[in-house]
């Protein structure tokens, strides 16, 4: 099973306002900001306002309108800062392998160069 949900975790402080973000998008599901640390010229989080340790917490607990609310935030946010031509790339890690560092589910949105082939 996975770990209870901590809420100190710093995208839960984002989400309360206890920390600031730059925000680029926030709807009832979802908050998309800026990554602090940006790993291509556009380096978007998003993440669902539900207490979701990851993807995989997500997937199996979330009611039917938070995940189409949270998958639809996901694409709005793309198209709406043009990142659909000429492309970006979504990500989530999950867990130790998947080396997921924050545990609240964020999608990783790349964008602004082109991103060559999926390393590992
Ligand atoms: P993970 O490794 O968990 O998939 O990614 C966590 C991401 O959160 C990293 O890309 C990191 O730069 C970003 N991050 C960590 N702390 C903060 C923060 O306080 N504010 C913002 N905007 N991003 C953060």
């Amino acid at each position: 099973a996975t770990q209870p949900y901590d809420d100190q975790n710093i995208f839960a402080k984002i989400l309360r306002g206890e920390i600031p973000s730059k925000k680029v998008h926030e709807d009832d599901h979802a908050l998309a900001f800026h990554d602090i640390n940006p790993q291509a010229p556009h380096h978007i989080l998003v993440i669902p306002k539900g207490p979701y340790v990851s993807w995989d917490d997500f997937s199996a607990r979330a009611s039917e309108a938070e995940i189409a609310g949270f998958v639809r935030a996901v694409g709005k946010v793309a198209r709406d800062l043009g990142f659909v031509e000429p492309g970006y790339r979504l990500l989530a890690n999950v867990g130790l392998n998947g080396h997921q560092e924050v545990p609240h589910l964020h999608i990783h949105l790349f964008a602004g160069r082109p991103l060559g082939p999926m390393l590992a």
